[in-house]
């Protein structure tokens, strides 16, 4: 469930990127995946495991109706907490 839910948030940051930058196409995205807490279906805030194909599904699911459609997501699992982006290539 969180990697479906992590994809959106994904998606929508680096849309939100490439509107302030007005970028129309991304090369690619460098994603760092933490552990992330999510509150969600009426449940309070838990953590669960990503599962990183998953999350690559989603992704192309949600992105392939954007300007992302074309776009590489790498994906780092680190120890702590959240995820960010490190890098965008244009
Ligand atoms: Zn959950």
């Amino acid at each position: 469930m969180h990697d479906f839910l992590l994809a959106k948030e994904i998606v929508d940051e680096v849309l939100a990127i490439a509107a302030e930058k007005k970028l129309t196409a991304i090369k690619s995205v460098d994603v760092e995946i933490g552990t992330i807490a999510l509150a969600h279906d009426g449940f309070d805030e838990h953590t669960e495991d990503i599962d990183v194909e998953n999350l690559q599904f989603g992704l192309e699911n949600i992105a392939k109706n954007t300007i992302l459609k074309n776009t590489e997501f790498k994906f780092k699992k680190v120890s702590g907490d959240n995820w960010k982006i490190t890098n965008i290539e244009i």
